[in-house]
Formats: structure tokens, C-alpha cells, sequence
């Protein structure tokens, strides 16, 4: 099947809130749509680096640049539309993997709108409700954290997953401990300290955590073996696992119990899946973290989750949570907890072209001819 033409549409959908972790803040989520269109049917990608360098070195520039310089001239010039040599093309191409997730997803939608099969499917997953956690930022105090906290669960969040760093994390936890005694809860540190910390995030153990989720720099997988091994908590590793290859040395040190798995940090489903396949096998559960994307990534997210090694609950939330609009119809919607991916092929949702519109930075157009 060939293809006809690739649409880039950068869009820019203000936040609810600002959001604020241990390497900046954002108010705004960017998110680079790539629309595959092949003999009359679209599928939607979506690559979605945050602005300045949140969690990695990739902006929505960077990605920008990857998508139009690199990745979509190598994919037009290779001419195949099928998700497996889509792959080849991306890996041998390089650029980011935000930017080959993009691509890579938009193929699997497209693959999934040509064969009228929804994407769980085509993952090789059963179609399943997908419990939801709450993710909640670093606030200027526990007062503003709590009363976030409260807004939020009231959409019956299975977990609560709040932001750490030092000076930031015992004072928020007790806080919270105090407010829910019961609700499953976990924390995130995105790298913010070191292995001169182990004695202090041993204190981390008597609140009953779930798991603490990237407590070290990225490459240093020793220092979270070390951790975990002083550790009763669960370390989750999410920064460190670009790849099955960085999975593997992560296993082989004993570095983590749980991998959080992203679809943008690993460049596309499949390595997501492979990914999830090798945890399986070793033994390690893993759950479905997110940038947070839009509802395009959002949504495939979803589909990704109903895997069968997703153990715990997603950072999926509803759009409404994030978001001051919505690209996709319908929007992602939390029910008690539980979100539901909408029936159809693909990941079921719809992209609005009005919603896309209000929204545009700036669009770019690719085809062979
Ligand atoms: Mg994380």
C-alpha cells in the first residue's frame, strides 16, 4: 500500500493548571500530529515532547526538525506503509524517539483503519477497562498539593502519584498519609537525586508505597540496584529504559521491580510492546506512564495497557484533567476510576479538525511528488 502524503500539524492546547516537576514547569502541552494518508484512508501519530526539555533533552523543535529533515523523507522514500518495515526504516533513520513515535503510531492507526480492527487488537491484547491514577505536580505548599489532590480524586482515581524531590518529599507524604490512609500511593522523583540519598529515601519505606518511580539520574542503574537492594519499596525505573537493550542491563543489575513503559520515550508501539514482552518473561510488571500526550497518544496508551503484564494503574487520566480542550472526540473520560478506549478501528477516537485548528502553531505537508 503506498503513501500518499504526510501532514505535520503542531498544535499548542493550554493547560488547566501549570504543571511543575523536579526539572521545570509547563502551562501549555505541544504535541506534533502526524497524519499518514494512504489510498483514501488517515492514520494519526502523535509525537508529544514537552516544551523546554521536560523530561528529556527533545523539544518540540528538536522534534520538529527530526520529523522533517530526517524521518519523513527516509519513510517517503522507502514507500512501505507496513508497521513492521515502518520500523526498520525509523530505527536505521534515527532522530528522536518522540519524533519516531510519531510516525510509528501514525502507521499502526492507519494499519488499524485499512483492516477495521482496534489497536488493542493489533497489539495482541483483549479489550479491557483500564483503571486510571491521579498524577499530581510539585506545588508551592502542602496546603495547594492537598487541595489539588481533593479537586481531582473526586473522578475516583485508583492511585495517587504525587512528584518528588529533595526538600519536597516526607512533608507531602505525611500529608497525605494523613488524607488517604488507604488509597494506593506512589511517588515520582524524575531523577532528582543521587546515591548520597539512600539513607534518606530509605525513610520513604514507611509509607507503604506502591513504588518510587526514577529516584536516580538515568544511566546510573547500578545506583538504583544499590537502592533497591537497601529499599523495601518497589524502584520503578521509567527515564532509564529507552530500550530493550537498557531493559536488559536494568534486569541483569537488579536495578528495579516495576518499568514503567511510555510510548513516546521508546519511539513507537512495538518497542513499547517488546518492551513489555521481555518484563513478562523476567518477571517484572510493568504499567503504562505517560507525558502526558494529547488524546491521540493518549488513547493508544489505553490500547497499550490492556496487555496483560500492565499490573498497575495507568497516569492515562481524563483529557478534562489536563487539558483546556480536546483534539479527539470522544474525549478521554475517567469513571469511577476506570477509563474505556471508544469502540472502532484504530484507537476509536476521532480527531476534530476544529479543535485541531483553534489550536495550530504551524502545519507542513510532504508527499513524493
Ligand atoms: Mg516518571
Amino acid at each position: 500500500m503506498s503513501i500518499d502524503r504526510i501532514t505535520l500539524t503542531h498544535v499548542r492546547v493550554p493547560l488547566v493548571e501549570p504543571f511543575r516537576i523536579s526539572s521545570g514547569q509547563v502551562s501549555c502541552k505541544d504535541g506534533i500530529l502526524v497524519a499518514v494518508d494512504s489510498e483514501g484512508v488517515r492514520g494519526y501519530g502523535e509525537a508529544s515532547p514537552m516544551a523546554g526539555a521536560f523530561y528529556s533533552a527533545d523539544t518540540p523543535e528538536s522534534v520538529w526538525k527530526d520529523l522533517t529533515d530526517i524521518l519523513i523523507p527516509a519513510v517517503l522514500h522507502h514507500g512501505s506503509s507496513s508497521v513492521a518495515e515502518i520500523n526498520k526504516v525509523l530505527k536505521s533513520a534515527g532522530g528522536s524517539p518522540f519524533a519516531r513515535a510519531g510516525v510509528e503510531t501514525a502507521f499502526w492507526e492507519l494499519e488499524g483503519r485499512k483492516t477495521n480492527r482496534p489497536l488493542w487488537n493489533l497489539l495482541g491484547a483483549e479489550n479491557k477497562p483500564v483503571a486510571s491514577g491521579l498524577a499530581v505536580g510539585i506545588y508551592s505548599s502542602i496546603p495547594k498539593l492537598l487541595d489539588a489532590v481533593g479537586r481531582f480524586m473526586q473522578e475516583g482515581y485508583k492511585r495517587i502519584k504525587i512528584k518528588i524531590q529533595p526538600g519536597w518529599d516526607l512533608g507531602p507524604l505525611e500529608a497525605m498519609r494523613k488524607l488517604y490512609p488507604e488509597t494506593p500511593l506512589m511517588v515520582d522523583a524524575n531523577c532528582a537525586y543521587t546515591r548520597n540519598d539512600i539513607a534518606h529515601l530509605k525513610k520513604l519505606d514507611t509509607f507503604g508505597l506502591m513504588m518510587i518511580e526514577q529516584p536516580l539520574p538515568k544511566d546510573d542503574l547500578e545506583g538504583h540496584a544499590s537502592l533497591q537492594a537497601a529499599l523495601q519499596t518497589a524502584v520503578c525505573l521509567d527515564e532509564s529504559v529507552e530500550d530493550v537493550g537498557s531493559l536488559e542491563k536494568a534486569l541483569a543489575l537488579n536495578a528495579c521491580k516495576i518499568v514503567n513503559i511510555k510510548i513516546q520515550r521508546v519511539g513507537g508501539l512495538m518497542n513499547a510492546k517488546a518492551i513489555h514482552d521481555r518484563c513478562k518473561e523476567k518477571g517484572i510488571p510493568v504499567w503504562a506512564g505517560t507525558m502526558p500526550e494529547l488524546g491521540i497518544g493518549g488513547a493508544q496508551t489505553l490500547h497499550l495497557a490492556m496487555l496483560e503484564n500492565f499490573a498497575f494503574p495507568t497516569d492515562v487520566e481524563s483529557s478534562a484533567r489536563w487539558f483546556t480542550s480536546e483534539i479527539i472526540d470522544p474525549p478521554l473520560q475517567v469513571e469511577n476510576g476506570i477509563l474505556r478506549v471508544a469502540p472502532g478501528p484504530g484507537n476509536g477516537h476521532r480527531v476534530n479538525p476544529n479543535t485541531v485548528k483553534k489550536w495550530t502553531v504551524r502545519t507542513a505537508e510532504f508527499s513524493l511528488s
